[in-house]
């Protein structure tokens, strides 16, 4: 069918056919959050634009090209959320979570969007897992958090994906490798993009993460913030690898992460897999001690990730991952004539209120196409009714896997087709 009016570029429909991907994952991140203690948000998709130019920052990528920002009637304006921490963060103070004692554990499964140029594993709406822990400036904090999202690249199944974790200091040490910085990238001024020359006088860490070719190119020499890190930064960098091996996991120190957003402090780490291509990073986080005084005047550590649930689904298809298998029918239920259709429709209800996948025909086809849709919505059970069955008061239910027939009661079948169901379930597991 030809359509008048398309999908908005950088978007994605999930079909019925392929939502179970999207179940699976849901159901790993929110059960990994909760056997970390972390409990549900749930927060607006938009916030009044200062939120994020606040918190996410005007000199990074995300404010100053990638929100959908609207002015309402009445001057108000208004983003569409291009991440969940901030919102995550202003949601927890407005409501008095943060007087509710230390730590707070939150998580969300949120869409998030950003104009960005569409591409595999880059969307204007994506997905993210997201995690928030706050009240917390220990290390042991920094690694549980990474363990969590360890725990669920490990539980999706996923090979091949490394940690890189750095650490990217304090405002104290960061001034003085800020000028480091600015002395480096001066001499080389005339190269840079023209974000990266506004960057160069406000935050010219930034610089670093641009991902044009040759702003990127010059990075590479750059001076290193590791080697300018405070005593105290150092010493709580040292304890998070202290930590991390002994949980027995694996890391990189990878110097040339700033990550994307303004507000982090210390520790940023990522996630990153050379299986989805060049958008590698499946998931991104660390330490923003600075951010909840930005926002409510009161200084309380803080650390979080998102992890971008379009680029973990990617990565579990390319490792051939396992997805959760959606249920199919458990009965289909033929009818012949009226008489059984009434018959049907109260079998099946019956059944539905057990808990049974049951279904009929709701089109008014004959037995044969019927037959046909039973197959096609993958039954594992069937049963015509007519005259002669309701007659005798007995049917015979097919086994469509292999074929087999077995004669039942029509009086009492919900309670007998369960305990039919039960035993071939198991019997399909290979536990009888
Ligand atoms: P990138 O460097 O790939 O642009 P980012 O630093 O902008 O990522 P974050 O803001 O840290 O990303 O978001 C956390 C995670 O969300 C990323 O690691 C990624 O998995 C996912 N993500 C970010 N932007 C997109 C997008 N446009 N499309 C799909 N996933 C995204
Ligand atoms: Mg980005």
């Amino acid at each position: 069918m030809d359509l008048v009016v398309k999908r908005p570029k950088g978007t994605q429909d999930i079909t019925p056919s392929e939502v179970y991907k999207w179940h699976t994952v849901e159901k790993i991140v929110s059960e990994t959050a909760e056997m970390f203690g972390f409990k549900e948000i749930r927060m607006p998709t938009f916030e009044d634009t200062g939120l994020f130019v606040r918190s996410v920052g005007d000199t990074t990528d995300v404010v100053q090209k990638e929100m959908y920002s609207v002015t309402a009637k009445g001057d108000a304006q208004f983003t569409l959320r291009p991440e969940g921490t901030a919102g995550a963060i202003r949601a927890m103070i407005e409501n008095g979570v943060l007087n509710d004692g230390f730590p707070q554990k939150v998580y969300y499964v949120i869409s998030c969007f950003r104009h960005e140029k569409p591409q595999s594993g880059r969307l204007r709406e994506f997905h993210q897992f997201g995690c928030e822990l706050v009240g917390t400036a220990s290390p042991a904090a920094d690694a549980d958090l990474i363990a969590l999202a360890k725990n669920v690249i490990d539980r999706a199944g996923l090979n091949n994906i490394e940690l890189h974790i750095n650490s990217i200091g304090c405002p104290k040490c960061r001034a003085e490798y800020h000028a480091a910085l600015k002395e480096y990238f001066a001499d080389r001024k005339q190269l840079l993009c023209d974000t990266c020359l506004d960057r160069l006088e406000r935050n010219p860490m930034r610089i670093l993460d641009c991902k044009s070719a040759l702003c990127s190119e010059l990075s590479k020499n750059a001076p290193i913030i590791l080697d300018y890190l405070c005593d105290d930064c150092k010493e709580h960098f040292e304890k998070l690898k202290a930590t991390l091996g002994d949980m027995g996991i694996e890391y990189k120190v990878d110097p040339r992460i700033v990550r994307g957003l303004d507000y982090y402090t210390r520790t940023v780490f990522e996630f990153i897999t050379t299986d989805i291509g060049a958008q590698g990073t499946v998931c991104g986080g660390g330490r923003y001690d600075g951010l909840i005084e930005t926002l409510s005047g009161q200084s309380v550590p803080a650390l979080g990730f998102g992890m971008g649930l379009e680029r973990l689904i990617l990565t579990m298809e390319k490792q051939g991952c396992e997805f959760l298998k959606p249920d199919s029918c458990d009965i289909f239920i033929a009818a012949l004539d009226d008489a059984a259709v009434s018959k049907t429709v109260k079998l099946v209800m019956e059944l539905r209120d057990m808990g049974i996948q049951a279904d009929y025909d709701i089109v008014g086809r004959g037995l044969k196409a019927q037959m046909k849709y039973a197959n096609k919505i993958g039954a594992k059970f069937c049963m015509v009714l007519g005259s002669n069955e309701l007659e005798s008061g007995k049917a015979a239910l097919k086994n469509m896997a292999d074929g087999s027939e077995k004669e039942v009661a029509l009086h009492g079948f919900a309670q007998s087709f369960s305990d039919i169901l039960c035993s071939h379930m198991l019997n399909v597991e290979g536990l009888i």
